[in-house]
């Protein structure tokens, strides 16, 4: 578990100090949490950012809030590859709350389906397992993230543990990838993840079925 000493909050976008820090490293893990699954009826609560020398901000984010430039300059900074587990729904919020068009892209559940094919099993708690050998704790994922100024040491860790292990799972499954023949095919499905987070929040359901 995360010990909170390489942990920090940001209240309502990231300090210009911390929007540098991560500016200059390539590759940035993402995460947020919400008060559910719906954008349009559901608020945007927290937003976690991991480097990859496990440096963690939490953003919290306040009640109508519709914007935050630094985070809005990283995520559409072409020169950092931002990682998520599950991108779809992360970049949807990202669009709709905020406007933020989430660009590169990579999703280790998108990685994981098309490389773990020997499995079904394809939660970030099975990949933290199979891949870093660790067990997550996920007792606070349906927790209430709305009072933000006041979250509990475990909802900050839990938050924190959900972004820790991402840039290490990436390279993992980069390596599976390539050894499958599957690397062009991960980063074409990683390009169409902004299309079907727009689709999504355009409340269009797949579109792409018969
Ligand atoms: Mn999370």
């Amino acid at each position: 578990m995360v010990t909170l000493t390489n942990f920090q909050v940001n209240d309502y976008d990231l300090s210009d100090d911390t929007l540098h820090r991560y500016l200059t490293t390539p590759v940035i893990a993402v995460d947020t949490e919400t008060m559910g699954l719906i954008p349009q009826r559901d608020r945007l609560c927290l937003i976690q950012l991991c480097d990859s020398d496990g440096f963690v901000t939490a953003i919290r984010i306040k009640l109508g809030q519709t914007e935050a430039p630094n985070l809005k300059q990283l995520m559409e900074s072409k020169k950092n590859l931002k990682v998520f587990h599950y991108a779809r729904f992360d970049v949807a919020q990202l669009l709709y709350h905020f406007k933020i068009q989430t660009e590169p892209i990579f999703c280790t559940k998108i990685a994981s389906k098309l490389a773990r094919t020997y499995t079904n099993s394809h939660g970030l708690k099975s990949l933290v397992k199979e891949l870093e050998g660790i067990e997550l704790d996920k007792s606070s994922q349906s927790s209430d993230w709305g009072d933000a100024s006041n979250l509990s040491e475990s909802q900050l860790n839990y938050a924190a543990n959900d972004v820790l292990y991402l840039i290490s799972i990436r390279r993992k499954l980069m390596t599976m990838l390539k050894r499958e023949g599957r690397w062009g095919l991960a980063q074409n499905c990683f390009d169409c993840i902004p299309v079907f987070a727009d689709l999504d929040i355009r409340q269009y359901r797949d579109i792409f079925e018969h």
